[in-house]
């Protein structure tokens, strides 16, 4: 529990504060955009169970929105997310402006081919690419041992895994549950869109992962006919489908076949509001 948290809008000042922590220290980096709910908090929850350091950095980062997405309007109340933050063992937050994240005349940029280019990748060109270059900037400023992030955003931490991993960043991303609302809506900074109707009806997604994990209990064992039943039930509720997909958590590649260790990827709009979530499935 801290009274008032660090907060650093500077490279430099956290280069500085970075600096002075003893390597021999493990530092835990919970990267958001802010506007957090209990879905960022057990992240930070995790970080302190493993980390003697826990550092927090709050960026609404431009480059991973399209022309005609959401960024002017994203919802941000960095007073809120500190009182939220400052009940945790957070030990700095990292805060800094466009200017300087991308100073004029950058030109610099990170991508994981074929991982980014599927399913939200694919509906949302260049995304990938702004989430990968931003968070290894992040990591080179704040040299984490472990990056904690949300299984909400399944093929990010499939990217930034791969990532860390071609480039021999030498650190863990640790993947952590997915956190519901108390009627089973993924927490999302995004559900403040929904209007009161929205929000009844998107829970459609969470009813469908549980009408077909009801389907493989009984027996079903055919992917498209599965589908087909999530589909249904999200359509009669006014979702619009962008994508249903089952496929191999590491790889991402799509399934054919139902077996052990596969994750059913979705994301649907609600109105405008464009929602994912993902489950696992066991057979
Ligand atoms: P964002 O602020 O949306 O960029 O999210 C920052 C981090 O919080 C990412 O690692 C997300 O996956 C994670 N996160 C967002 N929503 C949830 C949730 N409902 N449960 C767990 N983690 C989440």
């Amino acid at each position: 529990m801290k009274d008032s948290i660090r907060v650093i809008d500077s490279i430099q000042e956290m280069r500085e504060y970075r600096s002075m922590i003893y390597e021999t220290k493990n530092i835990g980096f919970v990267p958001t955009m802010g506007y957090l709910h209990e879905g960022h908090l057990s992240l930070v929850e995790q970080s302190n169970r493993e980390s003697d350091i826990t550092i927090v950095s709050i960026y609404v980062n431009p480059s991973q929105f399209g022309t005609n997405e959401d960024l002017l309007t994203y919802p941000r109340d960095i007073d809120r997310d500190l009182e939220l933050l400052s009940k945790y063992d957070v030990d700095a937050v990292f805060y800094p402006s466009s200017e300087e994240m991308y100073p004029e005349g950058y030109s610099t940029w990170v991508e994981v081919d074929g991982l980014s280019n599927k399913f939200c990748g694919a509906s949302r060109p260049g995304h990938f690419k702004g989430v990968t270059t931003i968070v290894s900037k992040l990591i080179n400023i704040i040299r984490p041992l472990y990056i904690y992030m949300g299984e909400k955003d399944f093929q990010q931490i499939a990217v930034l895994k791969k990532m860390v991993e071609d480039l021999d960043y030498g650190l863990y991303i640790r993947p952590c549950p997915i956190v519901r609302e108390k009627d089973g809506l993924a927490m999302s900074s995004r559900n403040a869109y929904l209007s009161p109707e929205e929000r009844i009806n998107a829970l459609c997604l969470y009813e469908a992962q549980l009408m077909a994990k009801d389907m493989i209990y009984k027996g079903e064992r055919d992917i498209h006919a599965i589908i087909t039943k999530m589909n249904r039930h999200i359509t009669s509720k006014g979702g619009k489908i962008d994508y249903i997909e089952f496929v191999e958590p590491d790889s991402l590649e799509i399934k054919k076949q139902l077996e052990d260790n596969i994750r059913v990827l979705m994301a649907a709009y609600i109105g405008s509001t464009r929602l994912i979530d993902n489950f696992e499935i066991t057979v």
